[in-house]
């Protein structure tokens, strides 16, 4: 070789080694970018996740001291204006309408022990879990008694709002009670009718829709109770499916749950949806569609008294 080839071929090397080491750099960035968006995106949904469960807490205490911001706000206003002004300002009380509901957020946090066996029935020789830990959202990863909980949380207020004395028998993830224990709790209230929260699971996917459970004419336990069961799961499926939109599948009867068998009150199961189908598990997790999900269910709970129940 030439001594002038020898120079090109050294220039050569040289910047085929700066070129490499430039791509080896900028993919070594790329992959370094990503990981940085994958962290933050983490971080993203764990801060969203605690806005959430901060708002619920807020939410929780303000409906403990039976005040909104906006009612504070009015009454701090009204304070300043002086005692005749906050006369006028104050929000009229809700009217009692003289009746009870209880509520039953089905379910409890995972970490419950609820494995102890309890009879499903009075009287009953034939023993069951004191409560199961229910299905989840397939595609949202939300567990069925968050949603409960939320929803039963959310149609308390709404109910309260329509002049109904409302007792949930459960107020958080932790506490440990049993189906039988929470039908007993209901009738304890003085509940006129009993309603128990749930969201449906199945193995196909493709199952969607709404439906309602009640005891049969035929239930060993509370046959006296079918009649009216069966109005108020009927009052309540056809509104819910009339507000929010999901298929109605109708009332079902079933005579084996202790939650049911329990029960001194009429009482029935609404399965809001299918948390293991996609639209179904996606809708239930919308805040403007849970507000129609519990329009609904309020609206039947409506209806199934003016019906002379
Ligand atoms: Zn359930």
């Amino acid at each position: 070789m030439k001594s002038v080839d020898k120079w090109i071929a050294g220039i050569l090397a040289v910047l085929a080694v700066i070129l490499l080491g430039g791509a080896v750099f900028q993919v070594k960035v790329a992959v370094d970018m990503r990981k940085e968006i994958t962290a933050l995106k983490e971080q993203k949904k764990s801060l969203k996740s605690y806005i959430k469960s901060e708002e619920e807490a807020i939410k929780l205490i303000e409906s403990e001291m039976g005040e909104t911001e906006e009612s504070k706000e009015l009454q701090d206003e009204a304070g300043q204006e002086g005692q005749e002004a906050e006369a006028e300002q104050e929000a009229a009380p809700v009217e009692s309408n003289g009746r009870k509901v209880a509520i039953d957020p089905g379910h409890q946090g995972y970490h419950v022990d609820m494995s102890e066996l309890e009879p499903v029935g009075p009287g009953s020789q034939e023993m069951k879990a004191k409560a199961t830990q229910g299905t989840e959202g397939s595609f949202t990863g939300v567990p069925e008694y968050e949603l409960n909980l939320s929803i039963s949380k959310q149609l308390a207020q709404e109910l309260q709002g329509r002049g109904y004395e409302v007792m949930l028998t459960r107020q958080d993830n932790d506490t440990a009670i049993s189906n039988r224990e929470r039908a007993l709790l209901a009738a304890d209230f003085g509940a006129d009718i009993y309603l128990r929260i749930h969201a449906n699971g199945s193995e196909n996917p493709n199952d969607s829709g709404a439906l309602t459970m009640v005891p049969s004419a035929n239930n060993p336990y509370i046959a006296q109770l079918h009649n009216k069961s069966y109005a108020l799961g009927e009052a309540v499926i056809n509104a819910y499916c009339q507000s929010c939109g999901l298929t109605n599948r109708g009332v079902m009867f079933s005579d084996n749950m202790a939650g049911t068998n329990w029960s001194k009150v009429p009482v029935t199961i609404l399965e809001m949806g299918f948390m293991t189908n996609q639209s179904d598990d996606i809708y239930m997790q919308n805040t403007e569609f849970q507000s129609r999900m519990v329009q609904g269910i309020a609206n039947g709970v409506d209806q199934y008294f003016a019906a002379g129940n």
